[in-house]
């Protein structure tokens, strides 16, 4: 179903965003008061509205009162930030997403009644040290805060065990997609198809339920 979202800030985030949810085929309305950000986006953007996200009149205007779900992506101008989500909270927007610059920013969003805080840099920073430290690891592929690809090695506990022995998408919930094994890729496995210790592993799944699967399986 196609959904409507105001972005407020073309910063690197917010404009990385509206490129994504245009790409999932959404409106996005692109709010920025450097014209020169909203250029780069026009190609993206359903709708461009050159202001000042801080003055709840010019908001108004940009028909932002329609909305269901926003996202403040306001970088480093805490104080706008914080003043465009209150705006957005009086008109009762149902969803308004604020990306933080810091946790004392992040505890007075969640006063004001942000429904959902983020932290791009860092939520980032702790999954990559997060994947970088598991040996098993190696690579993965965010598809969103809940799911990811990954790409695993298998180890000696799996060796001459079929897919049907481990049972994974019963056991963990989530499924291999492909194996690599030596320069071989099979993008279509069976579950009569066996592993050997070495073997790359492409498994989708729930990050919990990947993580689970590493720590238990392999
Ligand atoms: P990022 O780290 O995502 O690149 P930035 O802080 O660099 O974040 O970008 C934030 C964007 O928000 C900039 O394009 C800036 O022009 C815009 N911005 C900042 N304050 C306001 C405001 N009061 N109203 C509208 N846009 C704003």
């Amino acid at each position: 179903m196609r959904k409507q979202f105001a972005i407020i800030g073309m910063g690197r985030f917010g404009s990385s965003m509206c490129k994504e949810l245009h790409r999932m085929n959404h409106e996005v309305l692109a709010i920025d008061k450097d014209e020169t950000k909203l250029n780069a986006v026009k190609a993206y953007a359903t709708h461009t509205v050159t202001a000042d996200a801080t003055d709840e009149q010019v908001l108004i205007d940009a028909g932002i009162r329609n909305f269901d779900h926003a996202i403040v992506a306001i970088g480093e101008d805490i104080q706008a930030s914080i003043l465009c989500t209150l705006h957005l909270k009086d008109f009762d927007i149902n969803q308004v997403w604020v990306k933080a610059q810091n946790d004392y920013h992040h505890k007075v969003l969640d006063k004001i009644g942000a429904d959902r805080v983020f932290h791009p840099e860092s939520d980032m920073g702790q999954r990559i040290a997060e994947y970088l430290t598991s040996e098993k690891v190696i690579d993965y592929i965010d598809l969103s805060d809940e799911y990811s690809i990954i790409e695993t090695l298998a180890t000696p506990k799996v060796k001459g065990k079929s897919l049907a022995d481990l049972d994974i998408r019963a056991r963990f919930g989530c499924t291999i997609i492909a194996i690599k094994q030596k320069n071989k890729v099979d993008v279509t496995p069976h579950p009569e198809d066996t592993l050997n210790p070495g073997d790359l592993l492409v498994v989708i799944g729930h990050k919990n339920d990947l993580r689970r699967f590493q720590k238990e399986a392999l």
